[in-house]
C-alpha cells in the first residue's frame, strides 16, 4: 500500500495508525493467544465513531481484508488479520453509569474488569464473562455467559441499544424501537453486521456474593461429575456453577466445582450445602466475597501469552457414558494449564428466552462442554491440539452440532453455520442488507446470499 494513502488516513483519524516496523505496531497486533501471530498491513487505533467510519471507508477504498479488535480474546484470533486493516477499538474505554435509570453506556474497548469496577462503585453489575481481561464487545455480541446469567440473562440479553458503523460507513442506532431487526441480529451475530461503537446495558443491584470453589482429587472426576449433574438439576437462579479438571497453581491436578450465589447472602450457605458436603474435598474456598473478587477468581489461570486451542459444543444429554468419557480424559491432559474437560451449567433467565428472540439460539441446553487447552511452550502445540481433538471426537456422540460462537477455534463454515442454528437464514437476510459484500468476514462468518468481492 502506498505510504501517501496511510498518511491520508492519519490526517482523518484522531487515533494512532501503526504500520509494520513502527513503534507500537507489534504490541497492537499481539493478542493473548500465542497461537495467533498475524501481521496486518495497517492498524487503525480508533478513539471514537468518527475514527471507525474513517477506517471503514479506508478499508473499502483500498479493498482490504478487515479485522475488528475489541478485547482481542477471540480464541480463533478473529481480531487480527494478515496483510489487511485491523480496526482496533481497544483504546475506546469511555463509560457512564446512569444511576437513576440503572443503565450503563460503554465503549467497546473496555475489558470486563474495567466495566465491573465502574458499576460496582455503585453496587451495580450486569452479566459479563468470568475473566477480567476479556473484552466486553466481542463477549456481548456473541453471547456472554457469566456468574449472573441465571438471574439476569446473558450479556446480550441486557443490551438496551447499540451504535453501529455499517459496512457502508454509516452510523446507526439499533434498539427495540429503532432498527429493531438489526438490533435482533446484533445480539448474537458476533461482529458480522458492523462495528459496534457504543453499548447500552441494563444494570442490576449486586453486592457481595457467596462464591468460590471446592476441589477434589482429579481421580474423583467421575463421582464429582455425577454429583454435579444431580445438583445442577435443583439449584435456584441465584446460583451459577461450573466444573473442570484443572491443576492448582502448585501443580496439583484437581476436579474443581466453582459456584457463585448472587442472591440474599443469608440463603447462600443453604443453597451451597449439598455441594460443600459432598465427598471429601481437598479444598473449599467458598466465602462471602465482593463481586469484583469473584470476577477475578480465574485470572491467574489465564495469563496472556499462553498457546490456546478450544473445542466446544453444547451437550445433548449428560449421560453416564458421557461422564465416563470425560473422566477418562480428565486424567490424560498433556498440559497442567488446560481446563479440560470443563462443563458450564446454563439455566434460569438465559434459558427462558426463546431461541429466536435474539440471534443467539442456544437457550435450551443445560450444559456446555469445553476442551479448553492452554500450554506454555510452542513445542507442545501438536500434542495439545491432537489431544483436544481426540477428546472432542470421543465426546461427539453426546454433543449437539451447535456451539457457542465465542468459544470455538477456527473450524470453518459448517461450524459457523451450526453456531447460529435456526437463526442463520434470518441473519443472511440482514447480512444481504447491511453487508452484501461480506466486508466484515474476519469472524465466525455469515455469508451474504450473493457475496460480491469486498
Ligand atoms: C481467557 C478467556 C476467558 C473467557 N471467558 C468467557 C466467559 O466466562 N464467558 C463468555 O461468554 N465468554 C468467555 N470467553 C470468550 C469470549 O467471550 C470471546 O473470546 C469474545 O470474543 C471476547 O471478546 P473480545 O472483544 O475480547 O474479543 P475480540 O477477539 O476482540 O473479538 C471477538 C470477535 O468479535 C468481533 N468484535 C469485537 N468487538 C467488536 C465490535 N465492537 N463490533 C463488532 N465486532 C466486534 C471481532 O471482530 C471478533 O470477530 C473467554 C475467552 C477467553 C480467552
Amino acid at each position: 500500500m502506498e505510504i501517501s494513502s496511510i498518511e491520508k488516513l492519519r490526517t482523518k483519524m484522531r487515533g494512532a495508525v501503526f504500520c509494520p516496523g513502527q513503534e507500537g505496531y507489534d504490541r497492537a497486533r499481539t493478542i493473548p493467544n500465542a497461537m495467533i501471530d498475524r501481521r496486518p498491513a495497517v492498524i487503525a487505533r480508533c478513539t471514537g465513531a468518527a475514527d471507525v467510519i474513517a477506517s471503514v471507508r479506508f478499508g473499502r477504498e483500498h479493498d482490504l481484508l478487515v479485522s475488528v479488535r475489541g478485547g482481542g480474546h477471540s480464541v480463533a484470533g478473529k481480531s487480527v488479520c494478515d496483510g489487511g486493516l485491523m480496526i482496533d477499538l481497544s483504546g475506546m474505554k469511555g463509560m457512564r453509569v446512569d444511576l437513576a435509570k440503572r443503565t450503563a453506556r460503554a465503549e467497546p474497548g473496555l475489558t470486563l474488569g474495567e466495566f465491573d469496577s465502574e458499576t460496582q462503585a455503585f453496587g451495580l453489575a450486569t452479566t459479563l464473562g468470568t475473566v477480567t481481561k476479556t473484552g466486553i464487545s466481542g463477549l456481548t455480541l456473541g453471547g456472554g455467559w457469566g456468574h449472573l446469567h441465571a438471574n439476569y440473562g446473558l450479556a446480550l440479553d441486557n443490551l438496551i441499544s447499540v451504535d453501529v458503523v455499517t459496512a457502508a460507513g454509516e452510523l446507526l442506532t439499533a434498539s427495540a424501537s429503532e432498527n429493531p431487526e438489526l438490533f435482533w441480529g446484533l445480539r448474537g451475530s458476533s461482529g458480522n453486521l458492523g462495528i459496534v461503537t457504543s453499548l447500552e446495558y441494563r444494570l442490576h443491584q449486586v453486592g457481595h456474593v457467596f462464591g468460590g470453589a471446592v476441589f477434589y482429587p482429579v481421580t474423583k472426576t467421575r463421582e464429582v461429575f455425577h454429583f454435579f449433574r444431580e445438583f445442577a438439576g435443583s439449584i435456584p437462579d441465584e446460583l451459577v456453577i461450573q466444573t473442570a479438571a484443572v491443576s492448582l497453581p502448585d501443580g496439583t491436578p484437581v476436579c474443581a466445582v466453582v459456584g457463585c450465589y448472587s442472591g440474599t447472602l443469608a440463603h447462600a450457605e443453604e443453597a451451597l450445602k449439598p455441594l460443600r458436603m459432598f465427598g471429601t474435598p481437598i479444598g473449599d474456598i467458598f466465602a462471602p466475597i465482593s463481586y469484583v473478587q469473584m470476577q477475578s477468581l480465574f485470572d491467574p489461570f489465564f495469563p496472556p501469552g499462553r498457546y490456546t486451542y478450544v473445542k466446544s459444543n453444547f451437550v445433548r444429554t449428560l449421560s453416564d457414558q458421557a461422564i465416563e468419557t470425560m473422566a477418562e480424559y480428565a486424567n490424560s491432559r498433556p498440559s497442567p494449564y488446560s481446563f479440560a474437560p470443563a462443563l458450564e451449567h446454563w439455566h434460569g433467565a438465559a434459558a427462558r428466552v426463546a431461541a429466536t428472540d435474539t440471534a443467539f439460539p442456544h437457550r435450551n441446553h443445560s450444559y456446555n462442554l469445553m476442551a479448553w487447552s492452554n500450554w506454555a511452550d510452542q513445542a507442545d502445540s501438536e500434542k495439545n491440539v491432537q489431544w483436544t481433538r481426540e477428546f472432542w471426537h470421543a465426546m461427539k456422540p453426546h454433543l449437539v452440532e451447535g456451539s457457542y460462537v465465542n468459544y470455538v477455534s477456527d473450524e470453518g463454515e459448517p461450524s459457523a453455520r451450526a453456531a447460529y442454528g435456526p437463526n442463520y437464514n434470518r441473519l443472511v437476510a440482514l447480512k444481504n442488507k447491511y453487508d452484501p459484500t461480506n466486508f466484515f468476514r474476519m469472524n465466525h462468518n455469515i455469508k451474504p446470499a450473493v457475496a460480491k468481492s469486498a
